[in-house]
């Protein structure tokens, strides 16, 4: 059995289609997507149409997905994240933000090894960027495999006998863990706008019976999503920055 897991989309269609050609192309059994369908990018209904078709077996709500549905207020939002947020409530149609706007908080409990957030599993809008913060997160979490997103940084920490370590991913297309004892707190990284310098889409998948995470970069057609962003009337920086993946 495999889940294929999505994190941050960020209405970044032409980076979905890709990962889903690769993910189909691995084969997998159930989805689980951790939030950040939409935000930054110019096709929000493509994205939530094409996720709600994938019918996820778990799906939180994102940040974004609760300012661009209108369920919480855009505070805390940078300008260009306010103008993307408003620019998306006004695009979506209103079956796929009430679809957006009824979306639960993780974490979610998927099964007796999984659990699944978008910030962390004590706040779903705190961001893990710190070592300490991955403690904190793994200590709060339930399950042996916590997966989480928000920070678009794939990155995976583990909490054992012998201590907390952060486990080194090579900037290979295809990246192997194997789940020892102890406790994992896993990003599969972002689908629709990578901050990690490298541009690729990212995403993941978890084989529980055989206690196996791969992680995934796929190269897509980036300048079409940046022309659409553009042609949208976005802020542009939300284009420069998918080339730089940052
Ligand atoms: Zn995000």
């Amino acid at each position: 059995m495999r889940y294929l897991i999505l994190s941050d989309i960020h209405a970044n269609f032409d980076a979905l289609q890709v990962v889903l050609q690769e993910a189909e192309h691995v084969g997998y059994d159930h989805v689980l997507v951790l939030g950040d369908l939409v935000g930054y990018g110019a096709q929000p209904n493509e994205v939530v149409e094409r996720i709600r078709a994938l019918h996820p077996l778990a799906i939180i709500r994102g940040n974004h997905d609760k300012v661009a549905s209108g369920l919480e207020e855009a505070e805390g939002f940078n300008p260009i994240a306010q103008e993307a947020a408003e620019w998306t409530y006004r695009a979506l149609t209103p079956e796929n933000r009430t679809y957006l706007f009824t979306r639960p908080a993780g974490p979610i409990f998927v099964d007796a090894e999984t659990e699944i957030c978008h910030g962390s599993p004590g706040d779903e809008d705190a961001y893990i960027t710190s070592d300490l913060a991955a403690l904190r997160a793994l200590k709060q979490s339930e399950r042996s495999v916590c997966f989480y997103g928000h920070t678009h940084i794939p990155v995976a920490f583990r909490l054992t006998d012998t201590g907390f370590d952060l486990v080194a991913l090579g900037p290979e297309a295809e990246e192997r863990l194997t789940i020892e004892q102890g406790q994992y707190l896993i990003n599969p990284g972002s689908v629709g706008q990578p901050r990690d310098g490298d541009p690729r889409a990212a995403f993941a998948t978890f084989e529980p019976d055989l206690r196996v995470v791969t992680l995934y970069r796929a190269p897509y057609p980036v300048e079409l999503a940046q022309e659409k962003i553009i042609e949208a009337g976005l802020p542009q920086i939300l284009a420069r920055r998918l080339a730089l993946g940052r």
